[in-house]
Order: C-alpha cells, then structure tokens, then sequence
C-alpha cells in the first residue's frame, strides 16, 4: 500500500507543492491527499502517514491575541483554515507523524504551540515580501540543529515571500530556532522541536522549498523533502481497511488509534470536561440541535457513505439519518426539562431537591447496523448532560463515525469534548482497560459480557445494548392477514434482517397459517435485490462477509433436522456479501435458527394451536429484547406481552424504536436504558440536596 502525504492548502500556487511531491522516482511509493477546509475533508486526515501545511493568507490573529488590524494585514482572513489545519497538526502530534510546515504553516504551529507572530516587517518587508517574484537572501542554520543535519550546511540561500514572521520573543513551548536570516534583524527562516524525545518529524521552514529556483539542487530543498518523505516511509501506522461489501473493493485505509494515542485523547477529555459541563444547558441544546440541522443539510452525502460502508439501500440510510433526526429531537427538547434540578419537597425551612450532575468522561462503543441510530442514542444525551465522550465507531461503519465527529465539531461540539476511537476489537480492549466514568456499549451479548466482567471493579456504570433472538406471534383474530404478512416480513428482513430488534423468529395461530404463509412468501419475492444505490432495491449486501458463514450454518441446521425451505437459503451469485431472503416453515425450537440471532435475511416460521403454545415458544429464549403480538385484540396482546421478560412489547407492530420510551434490553439483550428520560438521565449521577434553612 503507498504511503499517503496529506497537503493542505489552498487555490494559490497549490500546483508547485504538488509537483514538488510527484517527481517520477516518487510515484510507486507516495500518493498525495488533497487536504482542504473549503471540502473540510477532515476524514481523509485519518488516511495519511505524513502532513504538510503550506503558504497561504496571514493566521488569524484571534489564535495569538494579535492585534485585528496591522499593516498590510488581508482583506479577508481564512479563519476555517486555521481550524481545519489546527485539527491536521494535533492529529499529527497524537499519532507522532511527520510534519513539514512552509511559510504560512511554519507560523501556524508556532501559534498552536502557544507562540505568536510578528504581524508584519515593516522594513524587513523590503527583502520578504512577495512581489512579481519571490525575493531571495541567505541564511544561517544554527549547528546542533536537525536542519543543519538535513542541509549538510550551516548557510544556504532561500527564497522569501512572506511579510509576517515568527516573534523572537514568543516562541512556542518545546520549540527552538533553527536557522535565521543572514542579516542585522534575524528574522526566524525555520523552526523544530527542541526536545524531540517521543515526537514525529517536524521541519519547519519561512521560504518556499517548493518553488525555489533550482529546487533539485537546492538541499534547502532536496534534501528537506527527502528527510520528510524517509520519515513518512518509515512510519508503521496500524491501518483499518474498510472494504465495500456490495463489491469487495477497498475503499479506505485509515490509520487505526495506539494506546498512546488513546492515553493523550483520554487526557484531554479529562481535562476538558468541567469547561463544557460549566455551559449552560441550553447552550449545549443549542449545538445539538445545529449538529441535527447539519445532518439535514448533508443527508445525500451522510447517506451515501453509509450505503457504500455497510451496504444498505440508500433510502433506508437516508431514513436511518432522519430517524436520529427525530430522536435528536426529543432528546433536545426534553432535556432541560429532564436534566435540571429537581425540587422534590418544600415545606417551612426545608427544600429537598435532586441535581443530575454528568458521569464525567464516558466511553462509547459501538455497532455498524445502524451507526447513526445507535451512534445518537449514547453520544447525544451524554453530551447533553455535559460529558465528554470518547466514540469508538465499529470498525465496520468508521466512515460514518468521522462524518459523525466532523459535524458535532462542526455544530461546535468543543474538540477536546468529543474524541474518535479508530480500530477494532483491540482498540476496544485498550479503551475498556482505561479510566472512564462509564461505559456505554453497543454489540453482541458475547462482547457485551466480556466488557461488564472486564470493567466490574471499576465501580462506574456500564450499560449494554445487545443481541435478540425477538419472537412475534400472529392471532387468529387478525382481520386482514395479508397485509400483517407484509408488514410482519418487513420486520424481520429491513435491513437484511440486521437489526437488533429485528424479527427473528414467528409464531403464527394454525387458522390463518396457510393464507398467512403465502401473502408472506409473496412479499418476500417482490423485493429487488442489488446495489445499494440502485433504485428501489429492497435487499442490499450483508455488511459482514462473515455472517454469511454463519447462516449457511443456520440454513443447513434446519435442513438436516426437518425443515422446509420456502424461499431463498444460500448466497447469491454475484459479487459482495449477498444472501437470499430466506423462509424456512417446519421449523422446531432445537434449529440453530430458532435458538441464536441470525442477524441476517432468514427466518423461520411455526404454527400454533393456540395462544398458551405461542407464549411458551416466544419465551423460550436466553434473550428479552421486544416482542410483538398481532391481534385485534389489545387486551388479548397486552396479556402475553405482560408475561414476556422483554425491554419493549409490540401491539399490531414491530421493529420500531421511539426516543419518548425506553430503549433496553432484558437477560442476554443487555442492561440498562437509552432513549426517553430514562436514557437522558443514563449519563448522569443524581446529587440529593437537603437544604436546611436555619
Ligand atoms: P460486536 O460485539 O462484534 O462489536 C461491537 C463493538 O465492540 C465494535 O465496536 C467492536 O470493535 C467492539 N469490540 C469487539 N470486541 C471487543 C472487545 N473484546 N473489547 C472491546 N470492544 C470490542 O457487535 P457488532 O457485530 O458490531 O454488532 C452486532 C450486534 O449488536 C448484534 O448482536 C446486535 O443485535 C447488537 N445490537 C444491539 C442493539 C441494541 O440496541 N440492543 C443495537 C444494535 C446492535
């Protein structure tokens, strides 16, 4: 795989950085990213295993509480620049990546790092400033200087073209001089770590390497990009490789988070935590809702990278952004109602009242089936309530993650309020071995076991969203049986069956069995299967290639002990992770089918005498999740859901979720609530005041 080097810059000139990279000798082992705050592409930040910050408009002076108007300052400043490339530098400094920083870049992270800028020459400007053509002048590079060991000299001659410059007197913290001009003023030509132990490359330089006359020849140039582009090759960066599950394709290499780096996240979270809990509420409120406003206005291109991530039709992704629309909704309206103080008694001289003070520095790990639902059911009220959080997308849906953080970022989530955890289920190990306030898990019964066991002495709360194995029984009063059919098919194959409330098993009373069966066959076939972003395609890719392996082991459970296959049962042949919608009748309690989650687009349908046989078959079960009745009866319904051990019951429907009623999960579906008060109030500590007045 090549190494990939991120460039940021802008319009101006931006062709000499690239032809200064893409020298023939280059191009088998480096390939260049485009880094832009006009696209804020901030996600393929992630991609690249070395940076480079380049020339550009003067920084703004807000960052070093410069002064707003000086000579020769801009018309217009790129404040977003600023942001964007304060975001490429730290993400730089967090995983120890190599670093060049020309001109403009050089002064960037001398602010970043806490120092300031002369705001302009004056007379210096006479050698400095950029006119028809750079100026040019030599300069002196101090010895004992990295730049010196690059250049092989203590003198060279550069290019100038700047009429700002770095402040003598305000160099950043654990920076250092490297090379100054070769005249009375001293102007600083470049900069670099003076205690390098535990850093990245870093070169910073005031002239333009990547234009200078003769630039081959130049080791003021050559050589600086040699030493950058050996420190780039020489990086290990762990890579999360996303693939594109309706074709097999490659779509992402993104540097997976170390435990170093986990360390340094963790720490800002920490330290940063008290600031944003000091906010109002209704400020906090206020960036949520702009983070929903946000997801309105990019739905194409949200729903689009999800679909090519995880494989979901493109309108069930867009109604998947809409359905955390709605839920961020609720969640925002309700919480100042629900997360400020409670009086609970006043009588004379005595007021007792309850305050919902946040858990600190939550961690959130996370599931692919539904990044954004599952995603907003943590993150958002954990915000809210003024945690900070630490996100851990799952290593199958990370793109959607990174637009996830963008646009929380965006909406003014501050940054070191809400960090991303990239990797796997090893980056998960690192983070539930850490110190958070809480943990917050979403995924499987078996990881969601291990992560309870593994955080239980750390006495914080630790709530899991798991796995189902959802039963749904069909009465015989049902008026109209074939559009129960469809809708009850619809529950358990949206999504390919890849919903943790999905249908996964049916119970349907013998006197509407066989009209039953075939209005849902019927609707079964009707759905077109293919591409996600093919019109009107119902049944997309599995997101995981290896749950394939795992239903053909359903599917050939059930055959070998007696079932009827009906529709569907094996892959389908083309490219991709497709699997048949499949419809097994026939079907006993001992099939694999009948006993563990499929997660997939099968299922397996039984008939019934009678609502006592329905109800010990749906209970039957390691896990308690939903279940659901149809009947036209709801006190016929409302009786067997009663005596299910189930988070959520369903009359005359299903797979649904609502952010105004708790979502939790019962045995192996989980502990724990997200969703209505309940789940705003998950990501709190509630204070008992007794206020005594004397
Ligand atoms: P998973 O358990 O494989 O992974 C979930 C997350 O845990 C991922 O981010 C993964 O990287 C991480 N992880 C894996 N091993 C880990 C370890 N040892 N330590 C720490 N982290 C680890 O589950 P999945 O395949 O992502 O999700 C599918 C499961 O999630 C299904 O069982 C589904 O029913 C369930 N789910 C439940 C709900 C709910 O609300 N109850 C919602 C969505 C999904």
């Amino acid at each position: 795989m090549k190494k990939k080097i991120g460039v940021s810059y802008t319009e101006i000139l931006f062709k000499n950085y690239w032809n200064w990279f893409t020298h023939e000798d280059l191009k088998d082992e480096f390939e260049l990213v485009e880094l832009s705050f006009e696209k804020n592409n901030t996600p393929d930040i992630y991609k690249c295993d070395g940076l480079v910050l380049t020339g550009g408009v003067d920084v703004h002076p807000s960052l070093y509480k410069g002064a707003d108007t000086y000579n020769n300052s801009p018309e217009l400043f790129h404040l977003e620049r600023d942001v964007f490339e304060s975001k490429i530098y730290h993400y730089a400094q967090l995983n120890k990546l190599p670093v060049l920083g020309i001109c403009r870049g050089m002064q960037l992270i001398n602010v970043l790092e806490g120092g300031k800028l002369i705001q302009d020459l004056d007379n210096g400007n006479e050698r400095h400033k950029k006119e028809q053509t750079d100026k040019e002048h030599v300069i002196n590079v101090e010895s004992n200087s990295l730049l010196n060991k690059v250049a092989g000299s203590d003198t060279g001659h550069v290019n100038s073209a700047h009429h700002q410059a770095i402040d003598p007197s305000a160099i950043g913290s654990n920076l250092k001089v490297n090379a100054f001009e070769n005249d009375d003023e001293k102007i600083i030509e470049g900069l670099e770590f003076a205690d390098k132990t535990n850093k990245g490359f870093m070169l910073c330089v005031q002239w333009h390497p990547e234009r200078i006359r003769e630039k081959e020849y130049n080791p003021l140039s050559e050589n600086l990009k040699k030493e950058f582009m050996a420190a780039v090759r020489d990086t290990h960066n762990k890579k999360l490789v996303i693939t594109n599950p309706a074709n097999d394709e490659i779509i992402a290499a993104l540097n997976e988070d170390s435990r170093e780096s986990l360390v340094k996240k963790i720490e800002l979270l920490h330290s940063s935590q008290a600031t944003w809990d000091s906010e109002s509420i209704v400020y906090r409120v206020e960036v949520i809702k702009k983070f929903s406003a946000l997801l309105e206005e990019n739905i194409e291109q949200l729903a689009s990278v999800l679909s090519t991530e995880v494989g979901k039709p493109l309108q069930q992704s867009r109604n998947e952004i809409n359905g955390a629309r709605s839920r961020i909704k609720w969640m925002a309206d309700n919480a100042e109602r629900f997360l400020s103080d409670e009086v609970m008694t006043i009588t004379e001289g005595l007021q007792e009242k309850i305050s919902y003070e946040p858990l600190g520095v939550i961690c959130n790990i996370s599931a692919w089936n539904y990044p954004w639902l599952v995603g907003v059911n943590v993150f958002v009220p954990a915000l809210l309530a003024g945690n900070a959080v630490m996100y851990k997308p799952s290593e199958y849906s990370t793109l959607t993650g990174l637009e996830i953080e963008r646009l929380l970022k965006k909406a003014g989530v501050p940054e070191n309020i809400f960090h991303m955890a990239i990797g796997g289920k090893e980056t998960g190990e690192i983070l539930v071995q850490m110190d958070f306030d809480g943990y917050f898990f979403t995924g499987s019964f078996k990881t969601g076991k291990h992560i309870y066991e593994t955080v239980a002495h750390k006495m914080v709360p630790c709530q899991l969203e798991l796995g189902g194995k959802d039963p749904l029984y069909v009465c015989d009063d049902v008026k109209d049986v074939h559009s129960v059919a469809t809708a009850t098919a619809d529950g358990a194959f949206y999504n390919n069956g890849q919903s943790c409330c999905a249908v996964e098993r049916i119970y349907v009373h013998e006197r509407i069995y066989d009209e039953y069966i075939y209005a849902f066959i019927k609707e079964v076939r009707s759905w077109k299967a293919g591409l996600p972003g093919e019109q009107a395609v119902h049944i997309g890719p599995l997101t995981r290639k290896m749950q394939l392996d795992l239903l053909e082991e359903q599917v050939q459970d059930a055959i070998n002990k007696g079932a009827k296959l009906l529709a569907g049962g094996k892959r389908m042949n083309k490219k991709g992770n497709f699997f048949e919608p499949t419809v097994f009748t026939n079907v006993t309690h001992d099939m694999l089918l009948m006993r563990e989650e499929s997660f997939g687009p099968i299922i397996g349908i039984m008939k019934v005498k009678n609502d006592a046989e329905a109800l010990k078959l749906m209970q039957d079960t390691e896990y308690g999740l939903t279940a659901s009745v149809y009947s036209d009866s709801k006190q016929r319904a409302e009786k067997i859901l009663k005596q299910l051990n189930t988070g959520t019951g369903y009359w005359n429907c299903c797979d649904r979720v609502s952010a105004a009623v708790p979502w939790s999960g019962r045995k192996h579906s989980g502990i724990g609530s997200t969703l209505s008060h309940q789940g705003l109030r998950a990501f709190t500590k509630p204070k008992a005041w007794h206020l005594k007045i004397s």
